[in-house]
């Protein structure tokens, strides 16, 4: 099983590593014509700006939308998430389009830029999971496909519709690999 990670910007080699963890291989994807040999594509964190411009400038867009239209899973963590919502509070224009949320950039002000938190994640085994959270987004509406898979502060932080996964924290920061293990589980299932 083949996870990519999208390498124009961000947190790339941690999620590659936490994807070889769960026993699939890693792959950094510079290129659109990569995906075809991919069964899943994670979108990191980073700066939703910069990744979506990047994403425009190598041809990205079409693609990715291609690759979720064929059903293939797609995990964004962070800005990552930021680039796959449908709307964008306070812009006009969203990235890919693809998740029915709205998201809130930068949503815990200034005094909370960076923190961390244990999230009960639905779906996941073991006790909580530590979030870390860096400048991080809040999902303030999501459609009627969309599951709330964790909150924090009653606002949702970890979301899924269907074959699209998000969180509003960085998973591949800590050593515990269960975020990734279950995107592992969403593609392999999708196989
Ligand atoms: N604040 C960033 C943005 O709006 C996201 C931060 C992150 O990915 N850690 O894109």
């Amino acid at each position: 099983m083949k996870i990519g990670v999208l390498a124009l910007q961000g947190a790339v080699s941690e999620h590659i590593k936490a994807i070889e963890a769960c026993g699939a291989e890693g792959i950094a994807i510079k290129r659109p014509q990569q995906l075809k040999d991919i069964d899943g594509l994670i979108i990191p964190g980073g700066e939703s700006t910069t990744i979506g411009r990047l994403m425009n400038v190598y041809e990205f867009i079409d693609a990715i939308r291609q690759f979720s239209a064929a059903g293939k899973p797609i995990f964004g963590t962070c800005a990552g998430l930021i680039v796959l919502a449908k709307r964008i509070a306070g812009q006009d224009d969203s990235y890919l389009g693809l998740m029915d949320i709205t998201v809130s950039r930068n949503a815990f002000g200034r005094q909370r830029e960076s923190f961390e938190a244990d999230l009960d994640v639905k779906g996941i085994e073991g006790g909580a999971l530590r979030g870390v959270f860096i400048r991080a987004p809040l999902v303030t509406e999501t459609g009627t496909g969309v599951k709330v898979l964790a909150t924090y502060q009653d606002q949702a932080v970890a979301v899924r519709e269907g074959h699209l996964l998000g969180t509003s924290f960085h998973p591949e920061l800590t050593d515990d690999y269960r975020m990734h293990e279950y995107f592992a589980e969403m593609v392999k299932h999708n196989r």
